[in-house]
């Protein structure tokens, strides 16, 4: 038998399912093969080291800290109520960012225009705001009351109120400008 087989034939030893005649080869080739003996014999020590080894148990808080971490990834993966919460804020995000270049960016464009060329333009933007104005009430109403029913913790919600703040800010911001839109429009009829 060659030594490599003998490989095998000690691999099946040391798992203890080793056949008779398979251990009668081995002890065999292990009295004429003085390189596989001594492997076998520095293997077999080492495992019986091994085995008489005592049981080490882990620190308690090794096995609190594991669980820790395994729980709390799971929630980070299950918790739907976290991903409703950022998709919720995401559009209070967009929103945001909408209201801002709607009603403070584009005004601020078109402030140094003649306002005899842009009342078909103004007119719109009236249109377009109240509309929005409107909309943009019975969407926050309807998410606020959402939330409220979510029972929200502050410390989960942080991000989410911030943004829904600045959302509201970008309202009132919103209904300022228009305010003065239609003041403009007055000043013209006026005149
Ligand atoms: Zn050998």
């Amino acid at each position: 038998m060659q030594c490599k087989q003998i490989d095998e034939l000690m691999m099946k030893y040391f798992d203890g399912n080793i056949s008779e005649l398979e251990m009668e080869q081995l002890t065999r080739h292990h009295q004429k093969c003085k390189t596989c003996s001594e492997e076998f014999e520095v293997l077999r020590e080492a495992l019986f080291e091994i085995e008489e080894l005592p049981d080490i148990e882990p620190p308690a808080e090794l096995t609190v800290k594991i669980m820790t971490a395994v729980q709390s990834q799971k929630q980070f993966q299950l918790n739907k109520k976290q991903l409703i919460s950022w998709i919720v804020g995401f559009a209070g995000l967009v929103l945001f960012t909408y209201n801002i270049i709607a009603f403070a960016v584009l005004p601020m464009i078109s402030g140094g225009v003649n306002l005899l060329s842009v009342e078909g333009m103004l007119q719109m933007v009236s249109w377009i705001g109240d509309m929005l104005k409107e909309g943009l009430i019975a969407l926050s109403v309807a998410i606020g009351k959402l939330l409220v029913i979510r029972d929200i913790i502050f410390r989960d919600y942080a991000i989410l109120i911030i943004v829904w703040a600045a959302a509201f800010s970008a309202v009132q911001l919103m209904l300022f400008r228009l305010m003065r839109v239609e003041d403009k429009k007055n000043n013209y009829v006026k005149n």
